[in-house]
């Protein structure tokens, strides 16, 4: 481990000094030239902003994208591609501050449309690791798909057999170990192994799990590759014994290759006519394996930050590790989504940009910065990415000028913090609820409440702490079904005609499903307060008759005056035990919110589905003044997807 005094240029230079590295830039570089010697087109990225896709605020992959051409549409640039695509995921905003997770990377990624496959893939990724980026071999481990006996899926014992050659050719031990689920892995441990089976994690579908996969679905084993960082100590809170899908940051995930290979059919999995590869890797990952650090934080894209928030703040790295994480990586991000075209505000995108813009300046508060620094900070990102991005460059002034009035608004509102903390003061005591309030609706700093108390004459209640601490896990709950709702609702306002074109869209789909198969699944959904439109899988164009079917069905449960109500359940019981419906290209937190549209007396609703939320309390309010639901359109959205429009007239 690193020793806690030496700031980011001081552990660099020592690494330097033992090897030859390479900076992020010229591992992206090398990766796509890599690919484009073996034929690959190179693609562009896609915004930061999905296009055409309300049910994701972000592009979170590099497959994405490009997932209609993995099912099937010809992509124009031909079937072999590469390219670096810009991610950001909010969900991993909590892991900010460990060794490897940013909310903003680049994933590199490259793809085959049925052309290459296993062989050629896992070849030539290890040889872009060891002969290109020069790591050591030994120091790799990756894991195969261990099968499903029930679901008769085979073990992919093709790759594995290909992994051992590889290692074997590098006088590399290969030894194999079935580990089966991430929580047995804690149980048996590493064993010495080189190679090693799973199940669930190593199978990639839409649905998530093979178990749930519509007949039809395409789903596939993938091949994970690890880097170890033997010098960082297990952490046994994660379990017992380290093994590579361990949490604890000694083996990192650099890239993963799944095999799109099978279909499920009626009585099991066929093989698919063609077969895809797609690659995803961490660029920040391999670049920080290159300089045998475990840490994402100290590569070219995100050290040069660090060191000014270092000269910035006089604190040294080493010291004050997770806040300046979380800094430096917040601010890349609010840059990125900025080139992108987000501004920060309330909702959706923009909301998420508020977080980590005002998450960062707090961030730097406790770092003793309390003036403000974007400026100097934000030119720093900026630099690093326009030699290799023209778009952050031509942006420039723009991207500086969204970011410090985000800045600038934020200090009004603490300042105002200030004033209110004052007036809850006046009796002499603050305690956990005003402290929750001043954070929750201020968006004071905590650490601010109990810092004013030295200046002002008030006390601090014993129990701040619990008090805080529950208002907090209250107030997460609701934000977790908050943000459910803007993955899911694509709904502008909130309006009753919203709510019930809302809930309408609940009663079709499951129609939808009823009528055409269980391989339709929502894509997108859009509504104003004159129309609902809904994007859904399915291969045809629907007949009038099937058209009439669902009008007819939804019609029905309006007519019957469901009751609708909503419940909360762990993520993973309601997408597995439950089979309630999902959106697809959603990622969900912790607890999801579960609406329920039933009728009085039965024991089964019609349609159960995850969602934020709102909408009408009985569905008999959508045919107030016989209104009746009507599909008034239906065409292609996109290869694979049909497009529906419906209205209440
Ligand atoms: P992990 O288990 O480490 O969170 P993951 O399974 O979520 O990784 P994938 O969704 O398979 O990762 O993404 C492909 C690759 O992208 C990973 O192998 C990793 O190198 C990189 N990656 C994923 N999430 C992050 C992140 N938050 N920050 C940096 N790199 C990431
Ligand atoms: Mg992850």
């Amino acid at each position: 481990m690193k020793k806690k005094e030496l700031s980011v240029a001081e552990l660099l230079s020592d690494t330097i000094l033992i090897n030859t590295h390479m900076t992020a830039q010229e591992i992206r570089k090398a990766y796509i030239n890599f690919f484009k010697e073996k034929n690959h087109s190179v693609i562009s990225r896609a915004r930061l902003v999905p296009e055409n896709d309300p049910t994701t605020l972000f592009t979170g992959s590099g497959m994405q994208p490009l997932l209609p051409y993995l099912l099937g549409q010809e992509h124009p640039e031909g079937n072999r591609l590469v390219d670096s695509q810009t991610c950001l995921r909010a969900q991993d905003i909590e892991e900010v501050g460990d060794n490897r997770h940013t909310t903003f990377f680049e994933m590199l990624g490259n793809w085959s449309l049925g052309d290459y496959f296993k062989k050629e893939q896992i070849s030539w990724f290890f040889e872009f690791l060891t002969d290109i980026v020069k790591l050591d071999p030994s120091r790799i481990y990756v894991t195969c798909y261990s099968g499903n006996e029930e679901l008769n899926i085979p073990k992919d014992e093709e790759s594995a057999k290909i992994w051992s050659e590889i290692f074997q050719a590098k006088g590399v031990d290969s030894k194999t170990i079935e580990i089966g689920s991430e929580e047995n892995g804690y149980k048996v441990g590493e064993q010495g192994g080189r190679i090693f089976f799973y199940k669930d994690k190593n199978w990639w579908c839409r649905a998530g799990k093979a178990e749930n996969m519509p007949e039809g679905e395409p789903g596939g084993p993938d091949t994970e590759v690890f880097y170890i960082y033997p010098e960082v100590q297990h952490n046994k809170n994660y379990g017992k014994f380290c093994h590579p899908n361990c949490d604890c940051g000694r083996y990192i995930e650099l890239g993963n290759s799944v095999f799109m290979e099978y279909k499920k059919t009626s009585s099991g999995f066929d093989k698919l006519p063609k077969q895809n590869v797609d690659y995803g890797g961490g660029l920040e990952r391999i670049a920080a394996a290159s300089l045998d650090s475990s840490d994402v934080f100290t590569v070219s894209l995100l050290q040069p930050i660090i060191e000014k928030l270092e000269q910035i703040s006089s604190k040294k790295y080493g010291q004050y590790t997770n806040n300046m994480r979380v800094i430096a990586d917040h601010l890349r991000g609010s840059v990125f989504l900025a080139v992108d075209g987000i501004v920060p505000s309330n909702k959706e995108q923009g909301y998420v940009m508020r977080r980590l813009v005002r998450r960062a300046i707090r961030f730097a508060f406790e770092l003793g910065v309390e003036q403000n620094f974007l400026h100097e900070i934000i030119p720093v990102i900026i630099d690093i990415y326009s030699p290799d991005f023209p778009e952050v460059l031509s942006k420039k002034n723009e991207v500086i000028e969204i970011l410090l009035k985000e800045e600038k608004v934020f200090r009004q509102t603490l300042r105002k913090g200030v004033k209110e903390l004052e007036k809850m003061a006046q009796n002499g005591i603050i305690d956990g609820n005003h402290i929750f309030t001043l954070y929750d609706t201020y968006g004071f700093p905590v650490e601010l409440s109990l810092e004013e108390n030295l200046t002002q004459d008030y006390k601090i209640s014993d129990n701040w702490r619990e008090e805080f601490d529950s208002k907090m896990a209250e107030q997460r709950k609701r934000s977790q079904t908050a943000t459910k709702g803007t993955f899911k609702g694509g709904l502008g306002g909130q309006t009753l005609q919203h709510m019930k074109y809302h809930t309408a869209t609940h009663l079709m789909y499951q129609a939808l499903r009823d009528v055409l198969g269980k391989h339709v699944i929502q894509h997108g959904s859009n509504i104003t307060e004159e129309r609902l439109r809904f994007d859904f899988s399915h291969p045809e164009k629907m007949t009038p008759e099937e058209i009439k079917k669902v009008e007819e069905i939804v019609n029905e449960q309006i007519d019957k005056d469901l009751v609708v109500t909503f419940e909360e359940h762990p993520t993973k019981e309601a997408l597995e035990d439950l089979k309630v419906l999902g959106a697809f290209g959603d990622r969900y937190g912790d607890i999801v919110k579960v609406y329920r549209m039933q009728a009085k007396g039965s024991d089964k609703p019609f349609s159960f589905e995850i969602c934020g939320g709102p909408h009408v309390d009985h569905t008999g309010q959508l045919s107030e003044s016989n209104k009746k639901f009507r599909i008034i359109k239906e065409e292609s959205s996109s290869s694979g997807i049909r497009r529906i429009k419906a209205v209440l007239s």
